[in-house]
């Protein structure tokens, strides 16, 4: 494990508000359904310390985008009872890579969360994600929910496994700059 990063920086981007961003990082980081907490409070990231195949890290995850920042992987969050969120999904994920000037957006690690799946009424089937998943290089896809906790930090610790997999995660940290804006819009 010699060389690998005890601090690992992600950014959760989204398809505007309302898809449960706050309430997802307050779960994971109290394990308490608070749709508060990361709102009122301003703060712009959580740190989580955990263990991982016997090696201690920290994952910082900042709730922003478009703004300079390093990183080392990012989750997409959309949101199973809006399937604008998912509609959306192509065009801000296309954003980020071009921020990012990503040499190989394919192998960059994105976990892709659905959530909210509490609500009996989804727009979005866990097939129609999974496929859509499955189209964009295989991108990990978790099925969760702040309000009860499902699945909430295996889809967190996914992308610091898919991190420290890597033969050196320190050489794909990519930095997000301010560019002029691509002609579609998101986030
Ligand atoms: P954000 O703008 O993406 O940070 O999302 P909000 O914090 O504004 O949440 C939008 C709404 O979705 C709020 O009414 C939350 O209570 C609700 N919400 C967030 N996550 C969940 C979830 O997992 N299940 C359910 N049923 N509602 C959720």
């Amino acid at each position: 494990m010699a060389g690998k990063p005890s601090l690992l920086k992600a950014i959760l981007l989204r398809d505007g508000g309302g898809v449960g961003r706050s309430p997802l990082m307050n779960r994971y980081e109290t394990d308490k359904f608070d749709t508060q907490l990361f709102h009122s409070t301003g703060v712009a990231f959580l740190n989580n310390d955990l263990e991982m195949d016997g090696l201690f890290v920290t994952v910082q995850i900042w709730d922003t985008s478009g703004q300079d920042l390093r990183t080392q992987f990012t989750y997409c969050l959309l949101s199973v009872d809006d399937s604008q969120s998912s509609k959306n999904f192509t065009n801000w994920k296309e954003e980020f890579i071009y921020y990012a000037d990503m040499k190989e957006p394919e192998s960059f690690p994105f976990v892709i969360l659905g959530n909210k799946i509490d609500i009996s009424e989804r727009q979005v089937s866990a097939g129609e994600a999974q496929a859509w998943c499955r189209d964009y290089s295989d991108y990990p896809y978790f099925e969760t929910s702040a309000k009860d906790a499902t699945n909430v930090a295996a889809a967190f610790e996914e992308g610091v496994r898919r991190v420290l997999a890597t033969e050196d995660s320190q050489s794909d940290t990519i930095s997000l700059h301010r560019k002029p804006k691509p002609s579609s819009s998101c986030c």
